[in-house]
């Protein structure tokens, strides 16, 4: 169905433009033009945005997107079999469309932005969590995007959104915590994908937390590093791994030596990591 615009259904383009989804370029295509609606939805109003779109492949998405109001959408594909599909998406939406061929991990993103940026995706898999990380990790914050709605496997999104206690958590959780309010809005079955993936996959919206607790981010690294590096081991025991007294740094922030890491909330190990560099005079 091409409902949202007339342009050819999406199985069509696959076929005419011969797209064999590659397993090597994480390719699960979504064909159900509501579905992909319902993500572009879910990023917020997109009028007057530039969104950022990683792996458009045949263009589901980027359809919905234009479609959606996006002023601009700048979508990274590596795989040049897709060019001539999304250049006819192009040609329908005039000067609204920008396709860069490219490893979207080798390319400067913030370099590409202008005015505010919503980024949106069905990521491939193998390189989903590299890119999340990246985009949490910018210095300095808040970043240059607005908000991500990005599509990873359920167990990814569990570990996203986890918060002290779950068992899904873990440096994902800590780093997504301390930089972002991520919010899981729906599952996706496997059914909808062409060909289906064996999990279920969950899309996510992140807002950049307006004021994360001031910490450096290397020191946070190390600590959230070695305490979950460890993770049935008590603190104690887990940030020797630091090479610096753990008994001294766990008592300068009044965490229980005998806690485990799976308890700590992201505030204690903001407060670890600033102990940290105090320790290594670094703070
Ligand atoms: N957005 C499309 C959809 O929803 O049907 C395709 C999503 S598919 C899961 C992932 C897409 O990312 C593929 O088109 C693949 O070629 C592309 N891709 C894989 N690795 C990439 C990378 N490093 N940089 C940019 N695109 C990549």
């Amino acid at each position: 169905m091409s409902a949202i615009d007339d342009l050819p259904p999406l199985s069509e383009v696959v076929k005419t433009h011969g797209l064999d989804a590659r397993k090597a370029l994480g390719q699960n295509f979504l064909f159900d033009l509501n579905l992909t609606a319902r993500i572009a939805r879910s990023a917020g109003p997109l009028a007057g945005h530039t969104v950022l779109e990683v792996g458009p492949g045949p263009g589901g998405l980027t359809r919905a997107l234009l479609a959606a109001g996006a002023e601009r959408v700048v979508a990274i594909e590596r795989d040049p079999r897709c060019l001539p599909a999304l250049a006819e998406i192009a040609a329908r939406y005039p000067g609204r469309l920008e396709v860069i061929e490219g490893d979207a991990l080798a390319i400067d993103m913030g370099a590409l932005a202008g005015g505010p940026v919503r980024i949106v995706a069905n990521l491939p898999y193998n390189v989903g969590t590299q890119l999340l990380i990246g985009w949490l990790s910018l210095d300095p914050w808040p970043p240059w995007w607005a908000s991500m709605t990005l599509m990873f496997q359920k167990e990814v999104a569990e570990r996203i959104t986890a918060a002290a206690g779950d068992d899904a958590y873990g440096r994902l959780g800590v780093l997504a915590g301390w930089r972002s309010i991520a919010t899981q809005m729906f599952d996706i079955s496997p059914r909808a994908f062409v060909p289906p993936p064996k999990v279920t996959s969950t899309v996510v919206h992140f807002e950049p937390h307006p004021a994360p607790l001031p910490c450096r981010l290397g020191a946070l690294e190390a600590v959230t590093a070695a305490a979950f590096g460890q993770r049935r081991k008590m603190l104690r025991q887990s940030l020797k791994a630091l090479g610096v007294d753990p008994i001294a740094l766990l008592a300068a922030v009044e965490i229980d030596p005998t806690a485990r890491a799976e308890t700590i909330p992201v505030a204690g190990f903001v407060a670890l990591a600033n102990a940290f560099d105090a320790a290594t005079g670094r703070g």
